[in-house]
């Protein structure tokens, strides 16, 4: 059972009950543009990375097969361990991510949001099973089955979705403890105290165990994002953001060891020759300016609906890969991530990506002629390739709506 899957009713409708206390509280904790794009990560990652995640289980499943261990007994102490011992290993793996270039080249999707609400738990990788499993391959050695590790590894990622809010505060005991809102914020943050703090997942116990423990400060606010700013809604791109900078570094640098060492060298690691042709700007909190670029209100309030459908596009992706073949898989994944891309295009400001959609829509459409199987994802890319074409005429003075609404 897909327990992520199953819990997608739930991120939602949380997302819907934040959005009414941000709209209630006036928090400003919300831009569309941004939770588009974390929503578009999150949909990449579940699609696209169920390929790693299920060669990972086929790889676990293979080991546990060969090494030697008694019957196992599925009592309920052996899932509390089990829990526990995960977020260990979790604090390490993530400690990793944070620590070595190419591995903060797949963890730096899930910070790149320079908002902080329930929608960027959703920002993830789509590749990040892959160097990641290996850090639970402890808790096979020592006895647990394949299964047991990926359900309490589902259960620690679900249990991470409620502290991305600003909305609540500190809470009291739980501090000590848990995972919180408040530590977790700390994690996100890119001013000078908090950079690489609070790696918990559940419990933020490891953090104060192995000085890693950071509170948030009165005086410092936090600033969300990274410090190298991504400044696009591309979810494609953002899976390819750090390791693209890092391939540019490799090829520019004059020493060939560097070009080899810089993959494997601590987080931000550049060499001095790179360093000093090609400098990086540093986002800082003191100077941040949030990627926001304007887009003409119809058009944002078209990506609304037709991100709702591919939401729908990809649960049904979901549903249906247990009992799929290859030309399932694809019909869906087709108007899936092309329609993520244009999508975020559109909220870039392209103003040639609203014809780009409506073209792609409209091949989309002709989807049911080749496949004959489920019909939801032609049908969805259908109703929003009417909903585009109508925005058409809207849209036809594009270059004035644009012009009129840049700086
Ligand atoms: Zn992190
Ligand atoms: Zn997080």
């Amino acid at each position: 059972m897909n327990l992520i899957l199953a819990a997608v009713p739930v991120f939602l409708l949380l997302i819907l009950v934040e959005l009414a206390v941000n709209h209630y509280r006036k928090a400003g904790v919300y831009r569309l543009n941004d939770a588009v794009a974390s929503m578009s990560t999150g949909m990449l990652s579940q699609t696209m990375g169920f390929a790693t995640r299920f060669v990972g289980f086929l790889a676990y499943s293979a080991l546990w097969t060969v090494l030697p261990h008694g019957e196992v007994t599925m009592s309920p102490l052996l899932w509390v361990v089990a829990f526990v011992f995960y977020d260990f290993c979790y604090y390490w793996n993530h400690r990793a991510q944070h620590t070595i270039n190419v591995l903060w080249g797949i963890h730096v999707v899930h910070h790149q949001s320079e908002e902080y609400n329930l929608t960027t738990a959703l920002r993830q990788p789509f590749n990040g099973f892959l160097i990641g499993s290996v850090f639970y391959l402890p808790m096979l050695f020592i006895g647990f089955p394949p299964e047991v590790i990926v359900t309490v590894g589902s259960l620690n990622l679900i249990y991470q979705y409620w502290v991305h809010t600003r909305l609540i505060n500190t809470l009291g005991w739980m501090e000590k403890v848990f995972v919180t809102p408040m530590n977790h914020r700390v994690h996100h943050a890119i001013n000078d105290p908090y950079i690489d703090r609070n790696f918990g997942g559940v419990f933020i116990l490891w953090d104060r165990l192995f000085g890693t423990y950071q509170a948030e400060l009165a005086e410092h606010p936090c600033a969300y994002g990274v410090r190298k700013a991504l400044h696009s809604w591309n979810p494609f791109f953002a899976n390819a953001h750090v390791h693209w900078q890092l391939l540019k570094d490799s090829w520019h640098a004059e020493r060939w060891q560097d070009k080899f060492r810089i993959w494997f060298m601590p987080t931000g690691w550049r060499p001095d020759d790179v360093n000093e042709r090609f400098p990086l700007p540093r986002c800082l909190p003191e100077t941040q300016q949030k990627f926001n670029p304007p887009v003409p209100a119809a058009l944002s309030v078209a990506v609304l609906i037709v991100h709702i459908l591919l939401i729908l596009v990809t649960v049904t992706f979901l549903l249906m890969v247990p009992v799929s073949n290859f030309t399932q898989a694809l019909a869906h994944f087709i108007p899936l991530g092309g329609g993520l891309w244009l999508n975020c295009r559109i909220l870039e400001g392209k103003p040639e990506a609203v014809l780009h959609s409506a073209v792609f829509w409209g091949l989309c459409a002709l989807l049911p002629w080749w496949y004959e199987g489920w019909l939801v994802a032609p049908l969805a890319s259908s109703l929003i390739f009417l909903f585009v074409a109508f925005l058409m005429p809207l849209t036809a003075r594009r270059g004035h709506v644009y012009a009129k609404l840049s700086p």
